[in-house]
């Protein structure tokens, strides 16, 4: 017989609650080769909403040179208008690079939005084409006018631990960052682990040094990839150490852009089974996430790296 829900065992020190901040359709999506249609993406949102999830990050309004995989952001916001209606209390966050895209975004009646910048210098000139602080320039007026409209901003600062360039990141630059998109009034960071090659003891000394410097795990969501298998042990820490948001994508979907290897961004069923197993809510149906997942992995065309798929996905086919 298959265990399909773990036995629960409370761990002290973990939170009651945690929000899982969906990156999949938008995160996942923009790393796959296969071409999405607009019609698949847009069941991919439903069904993750109707599994319970409640962030569910859709696109990029970003240049469609830059991220091809996501050119259909308007069509996509025109084809979830009678879900995001009906879903009062879920949140549908887009990215935007700037005050371009944000206009975009906002012409769809997109409600959150979330800027992607760099602790590193490396990355920022290969990603963003411009240096860090030019970068963070370019920002500034966006999340300016994006709060003076009432809008949630999220910050997504990869690189925080191991930049494929750079090597080790420096935990002072990471904090300098940091501060300044707090200063700009962002509400949120996104600590992100871009090439998945943390481990736990760097991911709570980080979070000391944020802590030190006035920012607290209230500010803080982690983003963890699985590239060395570490992203949930890396997960566990950060909510011990107070983090209650935490990006993860249905099945694992969107491989590492720098790192070669199929696993990319930490599975949402991998952090649900967790998290189910030590008593902390997340409001999320596993069984309807796995199912939404089986059928995600067969529209593109490769099983999901999920663990947790992998060992559910086939249930009905074992005795
Ligand atoms: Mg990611």
């Amino acid at each position: 017989m298959t265990i399909t829900v773990p036995p629960v065992h409370r761990r002290p020190g973990l939170p009651d609650r945690v929000t899982i901040w969906e990156v999949g359709p938008r995160d996942g999506l923009q790393n796959e080769a296969a071409a999405v249609p607009v019609a698949v993406k847009a069941e991919l949102v439903e069904r993750l909403v109707g599994a319970g999830l409640a962030v569910v990050e859709v696109t990029s309004f970003v240049h469609p040179s830059w991220v091809p995989q996501l050119a259909d952001a308007e069509d996509l916001y025109g084809a979830l208008s009678h879900t995001i209606a009906e879903s009062p209390g879920v949140r549908f966050p887009a990215l935007v690079a700037n005050l371009a895209g944000l206009e975009r975004a906002q012409s769809c009646g997109v409600t959150d939005v979330c800027v992607f910048a760099s602790a590193t210098e490396s990355f920022a000139r290969r990603n963003l084409n411009r240096s860090r602080d030019d970068a963070l320039c370019m920002f500034a007026p966006v999340v300016a006018e994006a709060t003076g409209a009432g809008m949630g901003v999220r910050a997504y600062v990869s690189m925080c631990f191991g930049d494929p360039w750079e090597g080790t990141v420096d935990e002072d630059d990471v904090v300098a960052v940091c501060e300044r998109l707090l200063e700009m009034g962002c509400d949120e960071l996104s600590l992100g682990d871009t090439i998945g090659v943390a481990t736990s003891g760097q991911v709570t000394d980080l979070l000391d040094a944020l802590g030190r410097r006035g920012i607290g795990t209230d500010r803080l969501a982690v983003h963890f990839h699985d590239t060395y298998g570490q992203a949930l042990a890396n997960t566990l820490v950060s909510l011990e150490a107070g983090v209650t948001t935490v990006d993860s994508s249905a099945g694992g979907i969107g491989g590492c852009p720098f790192a070669g290897s199929a696993t990319g961004n930490l599975a949402t069923e991998d952090l649900c089974w967790a998290l189910a197993g030590a008593g902390v809510e997340t409001g999320v149906d596993l069984g309807s996430l796995v199912a939404t997942s089986t059928w995600m992995a067969a529209q593109l065309g490769r099983p999901s790296p999920s663990k947790v798929v992998q060992a559910l996905a086939g249930d009905e086919e074992r005795p």
